[in-house]
C-alpha cells in the first residue's frame, strides 16, 4: 500500500485509503492512499496515463472504486454521498460552461443545484466574480470570454457552495503563462484565506513547485510524497523537474 500522510495538525478534509480502480486487466489505480488537511495545496503530479483523471472520477462519485474507501470530511462517499459531494468543488479538465448562457446564468444555475437561491446566491456570485476580477463580464455570454476568463468562471462556480475540498484536474491546459500564474496564485490564496483543501492535478512540474506537498503518481501507483524540497532532497536531484523525470522516466511529450 502506498502511504501519503498530511503533516499539519488541522482537520483532514479528504481521506482516501487503499483505493483501487481497474479497467479490465489495466490497473488504473493500484492501492492509493491520500489525505489532505484544511488549508493544504497538494499537487497530484503524474505524466499522461498516470491515473489522475481516474482518481478525480472516483473522488467526485462519477465512478465507484473497485476497492478502498473515500471520505470527504466526515462522510463516506459511498454510504453518505450527498454530504460528501456537497463538500466538493470541481474544475474539470474539459471545459463545462454553457457557452450560450451568460456568465451569471452559468453561476445561478449551479447555485440553484446546490440549493442556494435569491439573495444568498447573488451575494456569493458577486463576491467570487469580484475576487476573480470578472465583475464587468457578468452579463456577457460565456462564449465571449477568453479561455483564461472561462476557467476563472469555472473556478468561481466551483466555490459558490463553499466547499471544503477543491479538486482541479489539469486546470491550466490551454492557458497562456500569465493566465496559468493568475489561476495558481488565486488558488494558493484560497488555501491561506479560506483554509480550503486543494488537490491540483498536473503534469507540469512548475505548477507542483507551488504546492505544500506533491504526490508523484505513475502508472497507477504513488511513487513519492513530500514537499517539493523533500522530493528534491530525497531523490538527490538538482530540482523538482529532475526529481520527477528521475522517478517517472523521460517525458513522452
Ligand atoms: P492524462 O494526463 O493523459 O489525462 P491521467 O493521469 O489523467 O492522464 P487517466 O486518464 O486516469 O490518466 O488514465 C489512467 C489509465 O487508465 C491509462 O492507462 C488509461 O489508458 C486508462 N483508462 C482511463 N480511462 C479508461 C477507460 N474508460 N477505459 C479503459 N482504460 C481507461
Amino acid at each position: 500500500m502506498n502511504q501519503i500522510q498530511a503533516s499539519a495538525e488541522t482537520p483532514i478534509v479528504l481521506d482516501a485509503t487503499d483505493v483501487v480502480k481497474n479497467y479490465g486487466a489495466r490497473k488504473a489505480l493500484d492501492h492509493i492512499d491520500i489525505s489532505i488537511r484544511a488549508g493544504e495545496l497538494v499537487a497530484l503530479l503524474g505524466p499522461n496515463g498516470a491515473g489522475k483523471t481516474t482518481l478525480f472520477q472516483l473522488l467526485t462519485g462519477l465512478f465507484v472504486p473497485d476497492g478502498g474507501t473515500i471520505r470527504i470530511g466526515d462522510a463516506d462517499i459511498r454510504r453518505n454521498a450527498v454530504p460528501a459531494l456537497a463538500g466538493i468543488g470541481v474544475v474539470f479538465q474539459q471545459p463545462t460552461l454553457d457557452l450560450d448562457l451568460t456568465v451569471i446564468g452559468n453561476l445561478r444555475f449551479h447555485a440553484n443545484l446546490h440549493g442556494l437561491n435569491g439573495r444568498e446566491a447573488g451575494s456569493r456570485i458577486d463576491t467570487e466574480l469580484a475576487k476573480l476580477k470578472l465583475t464587468d463580464r457578468a452579463r456577457d455570454p460565456a462564449r465571449a470570454l477568453s479561455g483564461g476568463q472561462r476557467r476563472r468562471i469555472e473556478l468561481a462556480r466551483a466555490l459558490l457552495h463553499r466547499p471544503s475540498l477543491l479538486l482541479m484536474d489539469e486546470p491550466t491546459v490551454g492557458l497562456d503563462p500569465a493566465s496559468r500564474r493568475d489561476l495558481l496564485n488565486h488558488v494558493v490564496r484560497l488555501c491561506d484565506e479560506r483554509k480550503m483543501a486543494v488537490l491540483w492535478a498536473t503534469h507540469l512540474v512548475d505548477e507542483a513547485d507551488h504546492a505544500d506537498r506533491v504526490v508523484v503518481l505513475h502508472q497507477g501507483k504513488v511513487l513519492k510524497v513530500g514537499s517539493p524540497r523533500q522530493l528534491v532532497e530525497e531523490t538527490g536531484a538538482a530540482n523538482l523537474h529532475d526529481a520527477f523525470v528521475g522517478l517517472t522516466g523521460p517525458e513522452s511529450d
